[in-house]
């Protein structure tokens, strides 16, 4: 990844998945950053448990813990970021973290609303707000005018399935409050890019292909259903980590997701280090397409 240079970078929800595979590969550049802050709701949990054998080996490693919807936890997690940076400030801000449940718009509920536009959308707003102060003093510490994510940015990341031009995938599922909250966080990176481009802050959202992840596989199963391959209310059908995620939607007869974490993280970085000025405020995808809004 010629291109990218950072020396500090946050990942929210690295425990598993994407966020997870976001922290190896930037392990594995040729010029890794003095600082990965992986943060993640339960760092000491079962659920962390390849993060923080990675972070034994690797102490440019900081596992932060952070809760994307609450607002004393994001500003505690700055507070610490701040002050294991010292004077430097933070390169590139990646809010990963993110939930979906397999709701039809006639199940959507107020609570179920709430929770996905609470975690997906609001989270990186405040994320957006509590870093802003080390973002810049990463921009006014970097060389040149031109934006880039070396210098500083934020990456949403996004979906397809909150593409309002494209629809994309509605006869297979609704996923409504998924849609909407990232329709809204997409708004959101196209406010953030015209508000802190002033600043030297790049800002872009992001959908990563649809990816072997948990929640991945969490549209799996909605595409089972409504292929008819996987019956709804069938428990045997469910796997454990998907119960432990209150999903409650992981099969085996579902249709799987075709991209690998590593080649959608590896693409996402290709993409990262080619980003400039012209791009801020865009929607693309991991292989550098232009996405509809
Ligand atoms: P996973 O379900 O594998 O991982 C989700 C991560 O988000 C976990 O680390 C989880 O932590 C964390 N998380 C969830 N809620 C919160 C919260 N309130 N506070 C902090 N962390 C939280 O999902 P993916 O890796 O697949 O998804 C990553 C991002 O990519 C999401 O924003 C998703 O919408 C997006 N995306 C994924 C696609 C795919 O096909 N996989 C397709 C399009 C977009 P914990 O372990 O504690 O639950």
């Amino acid at each position: 990844m010629a291109g990218l240079h950072v020396r500090s970078l946050l990942v929210t929800g690295a425990n598993r998945g994407i966020g997870l595979g976001l922290v190896q590969h930037f392990l594995r550049m040729p010029n890794p950053p003095q600082w990965i802050f992986a943060t993640c709701r339960d760092p000491k949990g079962q659920r962390a448990q390849e993060l923080q054998n990675l972070a034994s080996k690797h102490p440019n490693i900081i596992i932060i813990s952070l809760e994307v919807s609450d607002p004393t936890s994001i500003k505690a997690a700055a507070a610490k970021v701040g002050e294991h940076l010292g004077g430097s400030g933070l390169n590139l801000l990646i809010n990963n973290a993110g939930i979906v449940k397999l709701n039809t718009l006639d199940t959507e509920t107020f609570e179920d609303m709430r929770e996905i536009y609470t975690t997906n959308t609001v989270g990186p707003l405040l994320m957006g707000q509590a870093f802003l102060p080390l973002l810049k003093k990463a921009a006014q510490g970097s060389p040149g005018s031109e934006l880039s994510c070396s210098k500083a940015a934020i990456i949403n990341m996004s979906s397809i399935g909150g593409s309002i031009a494209s629809s994309y995938g509605w006869e297979l599922m609704q996923i409504t409050s998924y849609r909407c909250s990232k329709a809204a966080l997409n708004m959101l990176s196209r406010c953030q890019s015209l508000a802190y481009k002033e600043h030297g802050i790049l800002c872009v959202a992001l959908h990563p292909g649809w990816v072997q992840t948990d929640l991945g596989s969490c549209a799996g199963h909605a595409v089972g259903i409504a292929l008819g391959r996987v019956h709804q209310s069938s428990a045997a059908d469910f796997t454990a980590p998907s119960q432990a995620l209150g999903m409650g939607c992981i099969s085996s007869s579902a249709p799987q997701p075709p991209v690998t974490v590593d080649d959608s993280v590896q693409g996402m970085l290709k993409v990262l280090s080619s980003l400039s000025e012209k791009d801020t405020g865009a929607f693309l995808d991991w292989e550098g397409n232009v996405l509809p809004w």
